[in-house]
């Protein structure tokens, strides 16, 4: 394509509200469009990308048997009644009614969709297993659509979904499906990890996530510097943490404290390691239709709460923070909160550190009082895994040293089990002439998302440098002055040579300054180009490389090949 005929709205300057480099050049390139919060338009270059991408994880998915269909962007909302997620979503569902009144969604994802098709199509174990998928719109009320296309409200997304007759042949697909989507990612010229990830109030036991490493990344993960071992810092863990200082000892009492409230002046004042100490966290935990609760979270001094993991524990739909005068109407004190002597009716959660804890020191719930000398036997609460791992705490497969690293989820499989199937009575008949649910995997890819994320990884202070599939075109050819006749003859020729070889080339061949067109290579971010320039007179011209490596000249007899070869 020639570049006078494209609508290539490529801007000098920063729009004001993009901060990341991602962000700044999609816009600047002329990829996208903003036309509101969270909502953007694909400019052709964008929709180029945005295909490539598509086309790669359709290869991949066909070339492992799942098949393509396409799904209502529109769903009833009956169907999210069904099962039970019209209240569970919370705001990030965009309900809406029509004029004669009835009630729909706007499909954030599509489980029940698709399980609604399949229960209506697929009645025996003979047609099992399948694996259906789609690449289309979604639309999420996000609270904070930020970063461009990383968090929109409107974007596209693979999600497929796949139907087994037992556990096994589902567990069997899911590992099929990550080793899949590991194809997809290593085509974009990405560098991921998969790790271990938080199933939410879901539930299920396996669920892994596809992150790009890259420091603008929203997740947090923890990885291992020895072993293969990484996973969301909302669903890591480590090996049981020891303390190298004595546990303090003493029979049990309740001891003034006056006005030693946080863990470090408790410390101080006792004169003891905080792992000997109790923290007690109190949030309001939501659940559905307006209902609340304070719940106490205890973990030790040491540790940091991780609200995902609390919020999974009370199966919460969120949690927010209580004020001291909210803690007071229940006979609560903020600095004095502790497992023991808990107001009636207040739930209590404590870490999984804590189950066989002694000699622990704890807010007595009475204002000015802790507890000393005690131990987990006395406590009467839930146990779950609490807190957040920290950098430098073990590796729970080799107790190597484990670090924090930021990722961009890109990709997010799951076993679902019967979660959907279930309450919305999708069933088929075994080989026995039983029926029984359908047995299910989820599994999700950000296709705009992962422009975001080839961004983040490959670009300079100059702008994109797109990788080899995902590139809107395999190569640009630059004339260095179009008012030159032979310049321009040539360049036409090798564009239409290299278009007769079926490649995807683009001809800048605007009548500006060369280093105009230049600086709008290198924001676009072709991988090369080819430049013909003065030297076209003694029969050569340069192959310019996005990524750094030295120019080379070549004899115009050669260029053509030369082209192939490196495509
Ligand atoms: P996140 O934690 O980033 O909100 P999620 O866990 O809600 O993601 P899933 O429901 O697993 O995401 O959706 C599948 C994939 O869709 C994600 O892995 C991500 O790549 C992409 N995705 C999710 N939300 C957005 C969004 N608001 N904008 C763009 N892509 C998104
Ligand atoms: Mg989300």
């Amino acid at each position: 394509m020639k570049f006078t005929q494209l609508l290539i709205p490529t801007l000098k300057e920063v729009p004001n509200d993009a901060t990341l480099a991602s962000h700044i050049y999609l816009l600047r390139g002329g990829f996208i469009q903003g036309v509101g919060s969270g909502l953007y338009n694909f400019l052709p270059l964008g929709k180029m990308v945005l295909d490539n991408v598509r086309n790669i994880v359709k290869e991949e998915l066909d070339a492992v048997g799942s098949q393509e269909v396409s799904l209502g962007f529109v769903t009833p909302a009956s169907l999210w009644i069904e099962s039970g997620r019209f209240e569970k979503y919370g705001k990030e569902l965009l309900r809406f009614k029509d004029r004669k009144d009835n009630e729909f969604v706007l499909g954030p994802t599509h489980e029940e969709m698709m399980v609604n098709l399949v229960k209506q199509t697929v009645k025996s174990y003979k047609q099992l297993p399948l694996n259906l998928y789609q690449i289309n719109l979604k639309f999420r009320d996000e609270i904070r659509p930020r970063f461009g296309l990383m968090r929109g409200r409107e974007f596209l997304m693979k999600d497929g979904y796949s139907f087994h007759v037992n556990e096994e042949d589902m567990k069997r697909e899911f590992t099929l499906m990550e080793e899949t989507y590991k194809r997809i990612f290593t085509r974009l010229g990405l560098e991921f990890r998969v790790v271990d990830a938080d199933s939410g109030a879901i539930g299920g036991s396996g669920s892994k996530e596809f992150m790009v490493l890259a420091n603008s990344g929203e997740d947090t993960i923890v990885v291992c510097k020895n072993c293969e071992y990484g996973a969301n810092i909302e669903a890591a863990v480590r090996k049981p943490a020891v303390c190298n200082s004595e546990a303090p000892e003493a029979n049990f009492a309740k001891f003034h404290t006056p006005n030693i409230k946080a863990i470090d002046e408790l410390s101080d004042f006792f004169k003891v390691d905080p792992f000997y100490i109790m923290k007690t966290v109190a949030m309001r935990a939501l659940y559905d239709e307006g209902k609340s609760e304070i719940v106490l979270f205890v973990l030790r001094g040491s540790d940091t709460l991780q609200e995902t993991k609390a919020c999974n524990a009370v199966n919460a739909n969120e949690l927010i923070d209580v004020s001291d005068a909210e803690l007071a109407e229940v006979g609560l004190y903020a600095g004095y909160m502790g497992p023991l002597e808990v107001p009636s009716g207040i739930r209590v959660v404590a870490d999984d550190a804590l189950k066989n804890a002694v000699q622990m020191i704890c807010g007595a719930n009475i204002e000015n009082y802790h507890f000393i000398g005690v131990s987990s036997d006395k406590m009467n609460v839930a146990y779950h895994d609490l807190i957040a791992v920290q950098e430098g705490d073990k590796c729970i497969c080799c107790g190597g040293e484990l670090t924090y690293t930021k990722g961009i989820e890109v990709g997010h499989i799951f076993q679902l089990g019967t979660r959907y199937s279930e309450p919305l009575k999708a069933e088929f008949l075994n080989e026995h002439g039983k029926t029984q649910p359908f047995v299910m995997g989820t599994y999700g890819i950000g296709v705009s998302r992962l422009l975001v994320a080839i961004i983040e990884q490959h670009h300079d202070e100059k702008g994109c440098k797109w990788t080899k599939e995902s590139s809107p075109f395999a190569v640009e050819i630059i004339v260095s002055n179009a008012k030159d006749e032979s310049q321009s003859k040539f360049a036409e020729e090798l564009y239409q040579a290299l278009k007769a070889k079926k490649i995807k080339v683009l001809l800048d061949d605007r009548k500006e300054r060369f280093g105009f067109k230049m600086k709008d290579y290198e924001l676009i971010g072709i991988p090369f180009a080819v430049v013909v320039g003065q030297k076209l007179e003694e029969d050569m011209v340069e192959l310019v490389y996005r990524d750094g490596r030295e120019p080379l000249a070549i004899d115009i007899k050669e260029i053509v090949d030369a082209v192939v070869e490196l495509i």
